[in-house]
């Protein structure tokens, strides 16, 4: 067998470092350097906007691996030194610093960065969530106990609305969804969202952009509605997604889109190979290119890269997966396995909306295409199956009938109202 003699990984994240690990584990015994723009060793992000920012876990907690792991995957890690450029003919990263870093494999695993509006950056009061710093210093100023206001309601936005309340602050959500996460999860399920949101003293704004944060003193004091309104701020939270990190690889030859756009193997040209946040693949489960923002994801594609990098030429293999996600909102663990942007029906399948306590399937073109569950860890599990062989949905409904859980019949499919629009590669 004949492995590359030196591996590069760029991106020491949740992707990154899967890929390095992988490489390991498979026996890889070469040069391997981890390359990671921030200062940190590697960090893991579902944290940020749950435990972290509730204030009940420190930074320290958030380490993905200890130092002495880390120091016995034998790694040169080169923290803080950001990647500016790849060379792909002499087989070299640039990083900031001017230095060159040879390889014969190399790993992006770059993910993604918070998106922002335009003109705020630095502006003292406004925050996005998306590094260690962005949670820590958002959660110094939710000490203070400011009229939080959320742009995006997505599944940061959602979960920093529950932390915030859980703090004192005064919360209103703004999203231009009919309901906060309506994207991921459909309008029926995401207005049962609303309403907990709700009860907790969240007000919610749907339906409306945020034109523009206003800003006086050179503070945030406020978000201007697209409908006239304008809502006053202590603090700002820019909640509206995530935008992948590919530009420094501009005129490599790195094929670039929503994302790298890597083959069916993750590989994105000679040597060089994707994994997380950053890679959009085809997807040979539904045939379509495909981008995932889901922490599990990044796990499995950082195996996945690492695992085809070393295999013989020819025999690397698809990447497939059934993606899954989940959320932590008040008391409800919200888990999603598979798609359900774009489904075209929504069934619920056991308990109901009311208690907030069931499992629903997502259908898309006769076939189950996703599964969500809240509160319902068990039940929901089992319904993994019908999303991962793409079920047909009749037959898929028929066996959920066969043993309704609590002796209760299927409630009827949620109206097509409810549908989500497809979404990019939002988590
Ligand atoms: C607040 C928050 C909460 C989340 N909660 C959940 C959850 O509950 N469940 C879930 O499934 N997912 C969740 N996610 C998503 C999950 O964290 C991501 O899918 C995962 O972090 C992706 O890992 P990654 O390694 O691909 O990319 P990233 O985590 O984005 O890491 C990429 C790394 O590359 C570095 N980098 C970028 N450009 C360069 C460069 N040019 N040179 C060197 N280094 C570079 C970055 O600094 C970063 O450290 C959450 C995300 C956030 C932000």
């Amino acid at each position: 067998m004949t492995w590359p003699r030196s591996v590069v990984v760029v991106g020491a994240s949740a992707a990154g470092l899967a890929a390095a690990e992988g490489l390991r584990r498979q026996g890889y015994d070469g040069s391997l350097t981890l390359i990671g723009e921030e200062s940190h060793a590697p960090y893991d992000r579902p944290p940020l906007s749950k435990q972290l920012l509730a204030g009940s876990w420190e930074a320290d907690r958030t380490a993905l691996r200890t130092p002495e792991v880390l120091s016995g995957l034998d790694l040169e890690l080169r923290l803080g030194s950001a990647a500016t450029g790849l060379d792909t003919r002499a087989r070299e990263v640039v990083l900031a610093d001017g230095s060159r870093v040879a390889y014969e494999g190399l790993v992006i695993a770059t993910g993604t960065r918070a998106r922002r509006l335009p003109g705020t950056d630095g502006v003292p009061g406004v925050h996005v969530l998306r590094t260690l710093e962005d949670a820590l210093a958002l959660r110094a100023q939710l000490a203070l106990a400011p009229h939080l206001v959320i742009v995006g309601g997505g599944f940061v936005g959602a979960e920093a609305a529950a932390v915030a309340r859980g703090l004192g602050c005064e919360v209103t959500l703004v999203t231009d969804a009919p309901q906060p996460m309506s994207d991921a999860l459909g309008s029926d399920i995401g207005a049962v969202l609303r309403q907990v949101h709700t009860e907790h003293g969240v007000k919610v704004v749907t339906g409306v952009l945020a034109e523009r944060i206003l800003i006086d003193g050179g503070r945030a004091t406020g978000v201007v509605l697209s409908d006239g309104r304008t809502v006053s701020a202590g603090a700002v939270l820019v909640g509206i997604g995530a935008v992948p990190n590919t530009e420094w690889l501009a005129g490599s030859g790195i094929p670039l889109g929503n994302g790298i756009e890597c083959d069916a193997t993750l590989r994105a040209g000679d040597g060089v190979w994707a994994a997380g946040d950053v890679a959009s693949w085809p997807d040979p489960l539904t045939g379509a290119r495909t981008r995932v923002e889901h922490r599990t994801n990044a796990g499995e594609q950082g195996l996945a890269a690492a695992r085809n990098l070393l295999a013989e030429p020819g025999a690397a293999v698809p990447f497939s997966t059934v993606p899954y996600v989940w959320s932590d909102q008040y008391d409800l663990k919200i888990q999603i396995h598979g798609r359900t942007g774009g489904a075209d029906r929504i069934a619920l399948v056991d308990g109901s909306l009311d208690a907030r306590k069931f499992t629903a399937l997502y259908g898309r073109d006769g076939h189950v295409c996703g599964a969500v569950g809240v509160n319902m860890l068990r039940p929901l599990r089992a319904l993994r199956p019908l999303v991962a062989d793409r079920v047909p949905w009749d037959e898929a409904l028929a066996a959920g009938a066969v043993e309704p859980p609590h002796g209760e019949p299927i409630p009827g499919a949620i109206p097509e109202s409810a549908i989500p629009e497809p979404t990019g590669g939002a988590r």
